[in-house]
């Protein structure tokens, strides 16, 4: 017999990992349960149906949800439904129910239209259900965005490099560019309903269009959504050093709504892990494309991706490295340990670096690079600055700003609704700035 059916008044709770990508694949996930009829619940206690959008970059964020899921094996913590999704779904498939028995619902993105059934039918048995990963649609499907005036848009999906570390190409496939028309439409749609920014998304923004039957490129994208009526402001993630040309840069030089926002993961700063990568580019070829960036687009933030402690990685290699970032002078830096993936080139990789040795040289790194961030946000107070205001920050009763670097200004509870003010900086932290409304000088949307 059936347990009692899903209704109107149950409730949904989406808990993501990972990435601004999956970020906003669980804006459509919400949307699509919004428009089915279910509304969202305060905290996973509280929800009916939980869902997981989960990430398998690096195997801590596997690690949390594994954990996560655990933790919702007693009967009376469970809520009615468990499902995951991401690329943990899409690396695991039905494994995840074999590992974890809370969970009632795999399901992939191709997916997502077909969510509230699955959902209900998965009240019956445990499913699991990936689509197909060449027709993804999930782009015309409903969206619940939470940024406000600010909107994540996916120019391409999945990835045609072959890094040696990445799980990425085999989870999500092969590079799926939308088409330039449906990107500019959703654009000015959102336009419409407020949006003054949007942040372009792909794996690698520059080589979009390459597969498209009539192929584009990712400049002319980018002036077509910036001269959208009302957008104020677009950024993109992520660049690849390889493919980041010329014209990319001039577009950001000469069109005003291109903001100076640049991450252009390095990876490594020695040639031989480059090319053991997989990266398709040398440590001088790096350090030229990062000076012109500098150079063409004046007062620039450049943020990079650097993996420690990559099979094989020497005393040596990691010294490159170290030189490499000191010299690019990078505004910040996301670091991360190299963790084994199967399924990828570099697992099969011998020389492992001991865990202790890739603790040491993040310390040392992350020492370096927060002396640099600090530097460069020390560098940009009693300027003033344009940000978009975003909502509510964590703590201490501040809102949430960002620059046209997207470097972050908490502003005080009190200041005026923007959307985009002027704000005089008043002081830097660690990875964040403090503001003021620059002479009570607000400008309306
Ligand atoms: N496509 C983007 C790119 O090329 O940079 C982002 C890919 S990935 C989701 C984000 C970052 O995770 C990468 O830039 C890389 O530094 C890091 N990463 C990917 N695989 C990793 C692994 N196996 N171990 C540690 N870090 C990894
Ligand atoms: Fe992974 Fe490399 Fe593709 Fe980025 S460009 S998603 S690191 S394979």
């Amino acid at each position: 017999m059936s347990r009692q059916s899903l209704t109107r008044e149950n409730t949904f709770f989406i808990r993501t990992f990972g990435c601004q990508m999956n970020r906003h694949d669980s804006e459509h996930i919400a949307g699509v349960l919004a428009s089915a009829g279910y509304s969202p619940a305060e905290s996973a206690d509280d929800a009916d149906i939980l869902i997981f959008n989960t990430c398998c970059v690096r195997q801590s964020a596997e690690d949390r949800v594994w954990g996560n899921l655990a933790s919702l094996a007693s009967p009376d913590r469970r809520p009615r439904v468990v499902a995951v999704t991401g690329c943990m779904a899409e690396r695991h498939r039905v494994a995840v129910m074999e590992r974890a028995s809370a969970v009632d619902l795999v399901f992939g993105m191709d997916s997502l239209e077909r969510l509230p059934s699955l959902l209900e039918a998965s009240l019956d048995g445990a499913l699991c259900d990936l689509g197909e990963v060449e027709n993804a649609a999930i782009d015309r499907l409903p969206a619940s965005r939470e940024g406000g005036a600010r909107a994540w848009v996916p120019v391409s999906h999945g990835c045609d490099n072959r890094c040696a570390y990445c799980v990425v190409p085999s989870v999500r496939g092969r590079q799926r560019s939308r088409a330039p028309e449906d990107i500019v439409s959703e654009v000015a749609r959102l336009s419409a309903d407020g949006v003054l920014e949007v942040v372009l998304l792909g794996q690698n923004v520059n080589s979009y269009g390459r597969d498209l039957p009539a192929p584009a490129g990712f400049a002319g994208l980018l002036e077509k959504v910036a001269s959208v009526d009302g957008i104020r402001r677009v950024k993109f993630e992520t660049s690849h050093p390889r493919d980041l040309s010329r014209d990319i840069l001039e577009v950001m030089a000469s069109v005003p709504q291109a903001c100076e926002y640049l991450h252009l993961p390095v990876q490594s700063g020695s040639d031989r892990v480059l090319e053991a990568m997989n990266r398709g580019y040398s440590r001088d070829y790096y350090i030229e494309e990062a000076a012109r960036a500098r150079s063409m687009v004046p007062g620039l933030t450049l943020t990079t991706d650097v993996i420690v402690g990559f099979p094989g990685e020497t005393d040596e290699d990691f010294a490159a490295t170290l030189e490499l970032v000191r010299r690019v002078a990078f505004d910040a830096a996301y670091i991360f340990l190299y963790s084994p993936r199967v399924g990828t080139t570099a697992a099969a990789l011998a020389d492992e670096v001991p865990q202790q040795v890739k603790h040491r040289r993040y310390e040392q790194l992350a020492g370096a690079q927060d002396a640099q961030t600090e530097r460069s946000l020390g560098a940009m107070v009693s300027t003033v600055q344009e940000v978009l205001l975003e909502g509510p920050a964590k703590r201490g009763g501040m809102l949430r700003s960002r620059t046209r670097g997207n470097r972050v200004v908490l502003l005080p509870g009190s200041t005026p609704a923007g959307p985009i003010l002027d704000v005089l900086i008043t002081g830097a932290g660690r990875h964040a700035l403090r503001g003021v409304v620059a002479d009570g000088k607000v400008e309306a949307s």
